[in-house]
């Protein structure tokens, strides 16, 4: 095991001595660790206080970008729907993990297996009720907004 994925794994731990999910990420950029985070669940109100959310918000906040192309995440469990879903949105192209979403579900913790299913689904389908109104004509179309504003 290399470096940084043992210390994703000691973080990992270290969480679950301290009441918390066994989920650590680093983050690493030229060999180098940019970011850490650990599942903050058991300490604050935030559902999305994941390892590799809060890994990427810490290398974002501190780098001011949004762009973390050329970033590897080092996961000591494999990533949930969301944490993948902020990879892609920051441009990253690598997330090594340790632990699967299988390992996960054996442990008791099944909401990314879940998740994962949920989103083969057809939006008809899914048990998160989705459903869209169309503009009035009471509001300016936000998209036709935006995109004006891009020419
Ligand atoms: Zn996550």
């Amino acid at each position: 095991m290399d470096q940084f994925m043992k210390r994703a794994v000691e973080l990992a731990l270290n969480n679950v001595k301290e009441g918390g999910q066994p989920f650590g990420a680093v983050l690493i950029k030229d060999n180098k660790v940019v970011s850490e985070g650990v599942n903050e669940l058991h300490k604050t109100y935030d559902v999305s206080g994941h390892a590799e959310l809060l890994a990427i918000r810490r290398a974002q906040e501190q780098l001011q970008t949004n762009d973390l192309s050329g970033y590897t995440m080092y996961a000591s469990g494999e990533p949930c729907p969301m944490c993948l879903t902020a990879m892609y949105f920051a441009g990253m192209e690598k997330v090594i993990y340790c632990q699967s979403v299988e390992d996960a579900v054996e442990a008791g913790l099944d909401k990314s297996q879940f998740i994962y299913h949920e989103l083969k689904k057809s939006r008809e389908e899914r048990s998160l009720q989705i459903i869209q109104m169309s503009l009035t004509g009471e509001l300016d179309n936000p998209m036709k907004a935006w995109k004006s504003k891009q020419l």
